[in-house]
């Protein structure tokens, strides 16, 4: 299989650096998580309102809808390999050995649930035992972007000025493909030519060598491959 799904996955999950974060606190902090989620994440955990957090959970966001788009990539081809070979293999194996088939094929299944994404859980007990409130945030992605949301708002008051940079968000990840042409802009690989192929958003200058800033002309288009030998040689 072509799609990078597997290699994505454990990307992130390495990622993930605390898949789950617990505060046990008081019946009051939990109750106020509630109505206020990010703000009592923000104070609690440790996560500063600043022009480096933002640009990291954009990356998050990034990252993680690479996955969610690279799921359903990996669906597709699968479904289209079982189609290409459905009419040669007995209904009764399609329906009670799927497994075999799979490794039959050369696909090795594996977990594609949603467990990489990180969560912030806010716990109170009372000290009998008998009396419990919990509050817990799961970071996925639509969650993701509006906590992105939420910190730049928190910049802007902080500055009193309009932020002049835009957000990573869907609108402008999509804004960025469109602009390349649904194409890779290194080796040329396009959607047109390989309809599941992987197309993610890489930052030219990455965040880490001081290219926070959110900027289309620091944003271009990668395919999956091209992407992570740019992540591996800057690694290495
Ligand atoms: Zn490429």
């Amino acid at each position: 299989m072509k799609v990078s799904i597997k290699e994505n996955i454990q990307d992130c999950n390495e990622l993930n650096l605390q898949a789950d974060n617990i505060y046990n606190c008081s019946r009051q902090v939990c109750a106020n998580a509630r109505n206020q989620p990010f703000k009592y994440i923000c104070k609690y955990f440790k996560i500063s309102c600043n022009e480096d957090s933002l640009a990291f959970h954009e990356d998050l966001v990034n990252r993680f809808s690479a996955i969610e788009q690279g799921k359903k990539s990996y669906i597709a081809e699968r479904e289209a390999l079982i189609k290409s070979v459905h009419t040669e293999v007995p209904t009764l194996i399609m329906l009670f050995s799927m497994n075999r088939l799979y490794r039959e094929l050369g696909i090795r299944p594996f977990d594609i649930e949603d467990k990489y994404y990180p969560s912030y859980r806010f716990l109170y007990v009372s000290s009998g035992g008998n009396s419990s409130l919990e509050c817990t945030v799961d970071f996925d992605v639509p969650t993701l972007e509006k906590f992105v949301h939420y910190i730049a708002s928190v910049i802007e008051k902080k500055n009193s000025m309009v932020c002049q940079r835009q957000l990573m968000t869907n609108n402008l990840r999509e804004q960025i493909k469109r602009r390349d042409g649904y194409k890779c802009v290194c080796c040329g690989a396009s959607l047109e030519d390989e309809p599941h192929l992987l197309l993610e958003i890489d930052r030219i200058i990455p965040v880490f060598k001081g290219g926070g800033k959110t900027l289309p002309e620091n944003l271009q288009t990668l395919c999956w491959r091209c992407n992570r030998s740019k992540s591996d040689k800057l690694v290495n």
